[in-house]
């Protein structure tokens, strides 16, 4: 039978296929990557989804159709957990450069730009990608958490299905083109795309769209009615346009899709939840909004289908309520605390506690200076008893949860969440597995939606999640860290059912922190220190609240802290003990040759690393007093000297003893002492980091560029990191006399050679 023969006798329906690849650390590029495999069927195609280290369910070296990577970055550059063995392998020197010849990909990276590898995984996929043959078929997509993924990611979604099929379609006349060179009646002719079989195919492929999307539209009307006159529905919407609310307090469709926002000049009215109180709105907030976005037609996203079937049931037996269901329970140690301390005096902005935890029947977190702990947290029980209210299951919190796969589900590759262990109480889930404070998703709130009484505060919920409100969102949802319980509170006629939350909310992640000791100076002992962090009120929190594990922690301590300047009870009482996890660093070491000369830039907690660093130092200094030690420079900065300098005396003890050759330290908020400093500078004074570092610009950049040193920086990823990433490319152009690419390049050279090494978080 010949290829047209075979074309001829392919069924219509067959829709034609891509594959859709992700990796992905904290769900967001799953999440896309199971949205795009969603929507695929209203584009007449079949999406098939995998994570990239599921290699048995793809095969990237036989693959003819097109293939999408979804991949997100984490750490300083690194490739998430599950796709380290994907990168392992396409970075292997033995692969030819026509290995991966006959593959066609798209690309969308996710990244921070707050961090300085921004979007590193994916480029380096892409790099080899483009190295072993693969071929492009649609431009790579950065998508910035830090400005709002969906500035890239909608457009490029949106481009993303012209350019799958005409992929398709050029891999279909290109395989055609070479199964007639290789069948036909002259092995050798050569490729035409042009012959007449091939446009059947490609008919037949494009008949089978139009039908489908005429169907899809008249389709979506008829769903969108539904789903507007029902308002708890799973019916699933294509990308809806939707109508501001009309006055009798329905949402109403917009006629067509795509239609043209209807113009209204009275102010919209907006109605609190259940209290039936009407009032004008004189300003837009989280629950309202103003024109033109309350006049607007929306275009929502595609409403996610659910998957889970989730019930609760009585039991007699034992149901797990403890931290030992945890997943990772064998990497787990609960570890008491053996001393708590205030390093911040009262009136600082930030409280800067220090643990000292006693690790020595724990042989197995036996630890390095540079690397961190996991620590595990609970959410908190008010928050928990809140949201077991909300949902109406207070009185089942002892109820044993089961959790199966729904047998109807359109979810592509669906799978019960890995992180819910079996056989655990509906109190353990909301306390120990899901992230109950998590932002939540645009999908999330479209499915919200569905279950929200009230039509304003539905109407408000389109409009949070649709592409005329993403303003609205990044202001009052994003930027806000507004959990999903503050969300909640907001629109009080929205009442989920659980499954949406187990379907919906990430896994509850533990907390790392760096090591501050070295166990040569402590031994069986670890130290870790922290800020605790203070989200302020907003529009959706009425209070301010502090940060999850941070405010957890400091509950825990809080009766036995030690204060500043305060002598220590004999007689403390019993401390606790939290379960935590080593999370070795391999790379921010100290180096191992102790004559290589290195610097460290740690403000506030960022020190954390360095203490241990020069403990360590200092005792190997004590004992190898002949062996040749490299300079070390410490670059600190907090506030003020005489509230937040952490580790003060310590350092200055590192100082006498020469472990610390320099050290240069910052107070952004003395203003006296900056004063007279200023007049004394005339390089002007140093009010951060990297205002410091640029005043030593001759010998940090010889340190860097001549003596094979290195570099390292802890700390806030937002601002700071940032800031001194720029200050070296200043120093280096400034010392080297080279333009800014050049200095770019020299400083990815370093870090390249991991003598560049940053441990921030933000
Ligand atoms: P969460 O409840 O998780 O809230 C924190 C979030 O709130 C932030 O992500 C931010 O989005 C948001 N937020 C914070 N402030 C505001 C604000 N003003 N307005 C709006 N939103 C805000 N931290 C340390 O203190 N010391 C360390 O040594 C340390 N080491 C780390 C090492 C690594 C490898 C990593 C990844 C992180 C490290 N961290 C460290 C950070 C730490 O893990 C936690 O993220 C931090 O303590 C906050 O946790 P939390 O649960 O209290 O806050």
């Amino acid at each position: 039978m010949n290829l047209t023969a075979v074309l001829k006798r392919m069924p219509c329906e067959v829709k034609p296929r891509f594959l859709v690849l992700y990796g992905s650390q904290k769900g967001q590029a799953q999440s896309i990557a199971e949205g795009i495999t969603e929507e695929a069927e209203e584009h007449g195609l079949v999406a098939e989804l995998s994570c990239l280290n599921q290699n048995e369910k793809y095969n990237l070296e036989k693959e003819n159709a097109p293939v999408v990577f979804i991949v997100s970055t984490t750490g300083d550059g690194e490739p998430p957990d599950n796709t380290l063995q994907f990168v392992k392998h396409i970075k292997k020197k033995t692969l030819s450069t026509d290995h991966y010849k006959h593959l066609c990909y798209a690309l969308l990276a996710l990244g921070d730009t707050n961090y300085a590898n921004f979007c590193n995984c994916g480029k380096t996929i892409e790099r080899r990608l483009q190295e072993l043959g693969a071929k492009q078929f649609y431009a790579t997509g950065y998508a910035d958490d830090g400005v709002g993924l969906e500035v890239v990611l909608d457009p490029w979604i949106e481009g993303l299905w012209k350019a799958i099929k005409g992929a398709l379609s050029k891999m279909a006349s290109d395989r055609t083109g070479q199964f007639k060179g290789e069948v036909g009646d002259s092995a050798k002719e050569a490729p035409d795309s042009s012959v007449p079989d091939v446009q059947l195919n490609l008919l037949s492929l494009t008949d089978h769209q139009n039908c489908e999307s005429a169907g899809a539209s008249v389709e979506s009307d008829s769903k969108f009615a539904s789903a507007a006159s029902s308002s708890v529905s799973a019916t699933q919407t294509a990308v809806s346009d939707l109508k501001p609310t009309s006055p009798a307090g329905s949402p109403r469709l917009a006629s067509q899709p795509g239609g043209i926002a209807s113009v209204s000049t009275s102010a919209p009215e907006t109605q609190t939840g259940g209290a039936g109180v009407h009032h004008v709105a004189l300003a837009a907030s989280l629950t309202c909004s103003m024109p033109p976005l309350s006049e607007s037609s929306l275009n929502v996203p595609t409403l996610p289908p659910p998957y889970l079937d989730v019930s609760l049931q009585e039991v007699d037996g034992e149901v797990r309520e403890d931290i030992t269901a945890q997943s990772n329970k064998e990497a787990l140690h609960e570890v008491p605390i053996s001393r708590a301390a205030q390093l911040t005096r009262g009136d600082s902005v930030k409280t800067a506690l220090l643990l000292e935890m006693d690790i020595s029947a724990y042989p197995m977190m036996t630890y390095q200076p540079g690397d961190s702990f996991d620590v595990v947290c609970p959410n908190r029980t008010s928050e928990v008893e809140d949201l077991l209210h909300r949902l109406g299951l207070q009185d089942q919190r002892k109820h044993c949860v089961h959790i199966s796969l729904r047998k109807d589900t359109k979810k592509k590759g669906a799978q019960v969440p890995s992180h819910i262990p079996q056989n655990i109480s509906l109190l353990y889930l909301l306390t120990w597995c899901l992230e109950i404070r998590s932002v939540p998703k645009k999908a999330f709130l479209r499915v919200l939606v569905e279950y929200t009484r009230d039509s304003v505060q539905k109407r408000r919920l389109q409009e949070l999640c649709s592409k005329q409100g993403a303003a609205d969102y990044n202001l009052y949802v994003r930027d806000q860290s507004l959990s999903f319980l503050e969300l909640l509170a907001a629109f009080p006629s929205c009442s989920p059912p659980l499954h949406l939350l187990i379907e919906h909310l990430p896994k509850l992640q533990p907390r790392p922190y760096s090591a501050a000791s070295s166990c040569l100076r402590h031994p069986g002992k670890l130290h870790f220190v922290f800020n605790v962090v203070e989200l302020p009120a907003c529009t959706g929190r009425p209070a301010g609240r502090r940060g999850l594990c941070t405010g957890w922690l400091f509950d825990l301590i809080n009766p036995v802290l030690v204060f500043p300047g305060k002598a220590e009870s004999s007689s403390s009482p019993a401390l606790p003990k939290i379960h935590m996890s080593l999370r070795p660093n391999c790379f921010f070491r100290a180096p191992s040759d102790p004559s290589v000369p290195f610097i460290m830039v740690g403000p506030g907690t960022g020190v954390a690393p360095f203490i241990g660093f020069l403990q360590q130092r200092e005792k190997e200094r004590q004992e190898n007093p002949e062996a040749v030690f490299g300079e070390t420079w410490l670059f600190f900065g907090c506030r003020h000297r005489d509230r937040d300098y952490l580790f003060r005396e310590e350092l200055e003890g590192f100082v006498s003893s020469s472990t610390l050759s320099h050290l240069k330290v910052c107070f952004s908020r003395d203003d006296q002492e900056e004063e007279a400093e200023e007049a004394a500078a005339p390089a002007g004074r140093a009010r951060y980091v990297q205002h410091n570092l640029l005043r030593n610009s001759p010998q940090i950049t010889n340190i860097l560029l001549k003596q094979n040193g290195r570099l390292y920086v802890c700390g806030d990823a937002k601002n700071m990191a940032k800031d001194v990433n720029d200050t070296l490319i200043e120093m280096i152009k400034t010392e080297l006399q080279v333009d800014q690419l050049e200095a770019m390049k020299a400083l990815a050279g370093l870090r390249e050679e991991k003598r560049y090494l940053q441990d921030i978080w933000g």
